[in-house]
């Protein structure tokens, strides 16, 4: 696949991104009353257009033009006539964040860093791997949970993404890597596993997703856009209401008195209410199954024991197992387990039966790796402050 970088972003590479973020002037943003047309899913898209007395099929048109053609500039949508071309001129707009950089790593996994019109940046990564593309996406700048293990979740808290600030990060990847996103393209998969709870932006989620899969826009089918939350059990129970893209659960642990410690939304909703919602969610889905995340903690939760526990509690579960070897970040005491001992703790699941799959770290040299995404967030919680580290990607 070609990847094609600009010379001044690959210069980036090598700049510490404090500094260059540093330079980023946040007194100058704009702040505009224009609606976003970004923003807007079909069904908004529709309502919108109602709105101004016009057909419903303007909404198709105009979802074609952003997502299929890839076109911001509205006077080159020519189909839509030269009147409603000028009063959605003076009403609308289509904004995306800024590129800070786009940094490629060495194994072809990509980050961006986007900056927010309020100065806060996110990231994205993309990573390849065979015939397969997958876009891995924030959904908040930051995060509110405390999982401990998680470099995101030191950078505090600051807000929930918007719909356009979320499916501005896919428009961004299929810039940078051309080819659109559909089967055979570069973006096969998308996952929201990037910075943020996706199920504490619910709304916004779903509806990012929703023209993730949208036919009009990037089409891609339900199996391959897969949400990830560390169980948040009423929004897992309407997300089954309104959407089927395939789960993906940050369990972690396999008894509440460790998951309380390290994934502490656990307080709030405990590993048998999790459990129980996860079922819900596949109940009605024949060949569907959830994917349970397990980071593998040195000592801490990767014990052959651990791995029957394990057995044991996804048992009448449609499951895949990910082992994912801990991706350290400065300030962490944590350690990932040895090969040796995942190759035991992934040899006891596999013999009980259960779809094991070992993920690779990827992106190590670029800090793109899982729990490693942390944009520049201005903590409104002021954990960072509590956490007395304030890491930058560099
Ligand atoms: N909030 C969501 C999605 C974000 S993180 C969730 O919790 O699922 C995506 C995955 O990376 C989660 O399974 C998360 O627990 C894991 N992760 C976070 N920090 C990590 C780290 N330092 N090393 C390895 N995996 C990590």
């Amino acid at each position: 696949m070609k990847l094609h970088f600009s010379l001044s972003q690959m210069t980036c590479v090598n700049v510490p991104v404090n500094r260059l973020l540093n330079k980023l002037d946040n007194e100058h943003l704009e702040t505009s009353s224009k609606v976003n047309l970004l923003n807007l899913d079909q069904q908004a898209m529709k309502a919108f257009f109602a709105d101004m007395g016009e057909k419903a099929f303007r909404a198709s048109q105009l979802l074609k033009w952003l997502y299929q053609q890839d076109i911001d500039d509205i006077d080159t949508m020519t189909n839509l006539g030269k009147a409603l071309r000028t009063r959605l001129k003076e009403t609308c707009e289509i904004v995306m964040p800024e590129v800070v950089y786009e940094q490629p790593s060495k194994d072809g996994t990509v980050k961006w860093l986007l900056r927010l019109t309020d100065g806060n940046c996110i990231e994205t990564v993309y990573i390849p791997e065979g015939d397969r593309g997958t876009l891995c996406v924030s959904s908040q700048v930051g995060c509110a949970l405390k999982c401990t293990f998680c470099s995101t979740a030191q950078q505090g808290f600051n807000r929930n993404l918007e719909v356009h600030e979320i499916i501005s990060q896919v428009r961004v990847a299929v810039r940078t890597l051309g080819g659109g996103v559909k089967d055979g393209r570069a973006i096969t998969n998308v996952v929201m596993m990037g910075m943020g709870e996706p199920l504490l932006n619910f709304d916004n989620v779903v509806s990012a997703m929703d023209l993730m899969m949208d036919d009009l826009a990037f089409g891609l089918s339900k199996r391959r856009i897969t949400l990830s939350t560390a169980g948040v059990v009423p929004a897992l129970d309407r997300l089954r209401e309104v959407s089927d893209v395939s789960l993906a659960v940050s369990l972690h642990a396999t008894n509440d008195e460790l998951r309380n410690q390290i994934v502490p939304i656990n307080k709030k909703y405990p590993i048998h209410e999790l459990l129980a919602s996860c079922r819900r969610y596949i109940a009605d889905k024949p060949h569907r199954k959830v994917t349970f995340e397990y980071v593998m903690l040195e000592g801490i939760n990767d014990s052959v024991d651990e791995a029957k526990e394990l057995v044991t509690l996804l048992e009448g579960i449609p499951s895949k197992v990910n082992l994912i070897p801990f991706n350290p970040f400065p300030g962490t005491d944590y350690q990932t387990s040895s090969r040796e001992v995942i190759d035991r703790f992934q040899e006891t699941l596999i013999n009980a039966g259960l779809v094991t799959i070992r993920r690779k770290t990827r992106g190590e040299d670029i800090d793109a790796a899982c729990g490693q995404l942390v944009g520049k967030v201005q903590d409104r919680i002021r954990r960072s402050a509590r956490f007395g580290v304030i890491k930058q990607v560099n």
